[in-house]
């Protein structure tokens, strides 16, 4: 089984509600032997009561416990999930060489400031405008910070809406997706394919569930090679989440491998 590199704990992720043990349990359980785990950590975002940043000593600290806990079996790679707005770029590249990371992702969790999760006002916009707002976005986090791995998620915008027409089609922003590869393929970092994002499409009964396969053509075609692969779990039972269908699906498309990263280098393994 690839890597699923992209996980949440409860220890150190204010949305989180599995411990570290029941990640570890259900990882070895699901026959994996390699994790990432991605905390959130949010510059700067807005009020909401729960503190997004966490101490980056002592999440380095408890990591060593942990990949005592994990044992040999099972390799745990340290990694964060900071979350992107533009006045905050310089402040992440900065705290990302904090502590010796294996991988960091870059999000974009906020629309004008606010998280789809707790304001669905983005949706009243024409899909195609705020496709082209979000992919923008997307592509100005590549291009503006460098000390990263993996452009997470692109696609969630997608997962509070209740437009099935709201899927994200490489149609929708043509030169917005253009640059953001542009972005990430100059710099060497990773694509990531959320199947949590896949797995709300389905619950969502859209009329597509899996990456558009323009998209993912249009990556390899502009010279895209590192694609990673990431449940984004955070509760008992979402670790590995449709893992085997996005690895088919990949396979379908012409794709061999996904990499994860290890002191921020990549490593290839067979889909
Ligand atoms: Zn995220
Ligand atoms: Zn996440």
């Amino acid at each position: 089984m690839v890597t699923d590199g992209h996980n949440h704990t409860k220890h150190f992720s204010a949305d989180a509600g599995q411990s570290i043990d029941e990640l570890i349990n259900q990882a070895k359980e699901q026959g994996f032997n390699r994790i990432g785990i991605t905390e959130h950590y949010e510059v700067d975002y807005p009020d909401d009561g729960l503190d997004w940043t966490f101490d980056m000593n002592a999440y380095n600290d408890a990591f060593k416990t942990w990949k005592e806990k994990a044992g040999p079996d099972l390799e745990l790679l340290m990694g964060v999930e900071f979350g992107y707005q533009t006045h905050v770029a310089e402040e992440i590249d900065r705290l990302a060489m904090q502590i010796p990371f294996d991988v960091v992702l870059l999000s974009v969790h906020l629309f004008r400031g606010k998280d789809f999760y707790v304001d669905r006002e983005c949706y009243k916009l024409p899909k195609t405008d705020l496709h082209r707002e979000y992919i923008g976005m997307m592509a100005e986090m590549c291009e503006r910070c460098d000390n990263y791995d993996v452009a997470a998620h692109y696609d969630y915008i997608n997962r509070y809406t209740d437009n099935l027409a709201n899927f994200v089609l490489y149609e929708d922003c043509p030169r917005e997706f253009d640059r953001f590869f542009e972005a990430l393929i100059s710099k060497e970092k990773a694509l990531e394919i959320n199947t949590k994002s896949i797995q709300k499409h389905k619950e969502r009964c859209f009329t597509m569930h899996l990456p558009d396969p323009a998209i993912l053509n249009r990556y390899r075609e502009m010279g895209g090679k590192y694609i990673c692969l990431g449940s984004d779990s955070h509760f008992p039972g979402t670790f590995g989440v449709c893992f085997d269908e996005a690895m088919t699906y990949l396979k379908s498309l012409g794709f061999k491998e996904s990499v994860y990263f290890r002191q921020h280098k990549p490593y290839s393994e067979s889909l």
